[in-house]
Parts: structure tokens; C-alpha cells; sequence
């Protein structure tokens, strides 16, 4: 499978999800956050339950057991008709999120452009981040700790994930712009009649 994709990229805060979701709304383009489709899973389930484990310390799920959720969604979205490969292109958001997964997801998908939303001030997305757990009611978001652990977390990938992609199709965008001007940025970056 060769599903096409654009990759938002960033740290926790960073705004990839609103992002995601806008460009999402868009005809042609299908949103997938993978933190959304685990946080939609049957929390009953043991998968949900390694998930919340994970998540709740400000760690990542496994790549396995995260690329079998991740394939079984892109099926079932597929089955459903709400994502339709041959005409839409994925906005991903929230993976790749290791080096391993940047391998894996060759796999599934070409990468036709990857957005960095870089973030120079990580200051202010604590701010952020303590106010979006208020509002979504999110474990992960809960505590400063876990938000340092998460940032942490996310350096440690980015430099191994970066080398993934060459540097035509990678952007980077300041995330710290108003929303729009992100989206913006983005989507003068975008053109899918070419590939
Ligand atoms: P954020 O960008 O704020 O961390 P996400 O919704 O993208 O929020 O992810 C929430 C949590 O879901 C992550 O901290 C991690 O535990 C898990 N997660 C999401 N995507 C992945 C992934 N690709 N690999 C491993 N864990 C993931």
C-alpha cells in the first residue's frame, strides 16, 4: 500500500491536532491523529487499558502495538468509505513519533511533505497544554511533570525521526503564529496536483 500523506509534525501543544482537524474538513484530505483513535478505543479493552498506562506517565504505546492500531483504523475507515486512498490524501498527525515508526510507516504510506511545527519557546505550551487539560479532560495533560516527561519525550525522537526525510518535502513552520497563519503556511506548502 502506498497511501499518500502529509505529516504534521510537532511537540505536545504544538497545535498538529487543530491543525489536523481544519485541513481535515477540507474535501481530499483525511485527518488521522493516532492519539485520537487510541483515546476512541473501548476503554475496556486491553489495548485501551496499555494505552492509558502509557499515556497517563507521559510515555509512548509501543510501535507495534501502535502500528496495529494504526492499520486497523486506516482499514476500517477505509471499509466505512469515509477515507478513500485513491483520492484523498492523509494528514497525519502523531505519527510518525519514533525512528522505528518512520521505518514501519514506509510500509503504508509516501510522505509528500512533512510540517514541522516548531516551537522555540517550549514555555508557552505548558500554559497551553494545562489549560487544553481542563477543557478535554486528558491524564496526559494533568500535571507539569508529565508534561516535561512528554517534551522530553519528543526531543529525544525528533532528531532521529528527522532524518527520515529528505529535506525537499520537509517545512518548518513557526507553531507559536495564530492558528490561521499556521494553516497559512501550511497550505501554501501544499499542492497535490504535481505528485
Ligand atoms: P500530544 O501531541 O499532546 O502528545 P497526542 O494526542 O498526539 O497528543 O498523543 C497522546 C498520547 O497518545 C501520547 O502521549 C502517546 O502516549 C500516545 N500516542 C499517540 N500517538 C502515538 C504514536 N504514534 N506512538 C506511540 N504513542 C502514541
Amino acid at each position: 500500500m502506498n497511501y499518500r500523506a502529509f505529516v504534521i509534525y510537532g511537540s505536545p501543544g504544538s497545535g498538529k491536532g487543530t491543525q489536523g482537524r481544519v485541513l481535515g474538513s477540507i474535501p481530499g484530505f483525511y485527518h488521522l491523529s493516532t492519539g485520537d483513535v487510541f483515546r476512541s478505543l473501548d476503554f475496556r479493552t486491553e489495548i485501551a487499558r496499555t494505552f492509558m498506562e502509557y499515556s497517563s506517565k507521559g510515555h509512548l504505546v509501543p510501535d507495534e502495538l501502535t502500528f496495529q492500531v494504526f492499520t486497523q483504523h486506516i482499514e476500517k475507515m477505509i471499509a466505512l468509505g469515509s477515507y478513500k486512498p485513491e483520492v484523498d490524501h492523509l494528514i497525519l498527525d502523531g505519527i510518525p513519533r519514533t525512528a522505528t515508526q518512520a521505518i514501519l510507516l514506509r510500509n503504508y504510506v509516501v510522505v509528500q511533505r512533512f510540517f514541522l511545527l516548531d516551537v522555540v519557546d517550549k514555555e508557552k505550551l505548558v500554559a497551553r497544554l494545562v489549560k487544553r487539560a481542563l477543557k478535554e479532560n486528558r491524564a496526559d495533560d494533568a500535571n507539569e511533570h508529565i508534561i516535561r516527561e512528554r517534551f522530553a519525550v519528543f526531543d529525544k525522537e525528533t532528531e532521529e525521526i528527522l532524518k527520515h526525510y529528505p529535506k525537499e518535502i520537509m517545512f518548518r513552520i513557526d507553531a507559536l503564529q495564530y492558528p490561521y497563519e499556521v494553516l497559512r503556511d501550511i497550505l501554501m506548502k501544499i499542492n497535490t496536483r504535481e505528485e
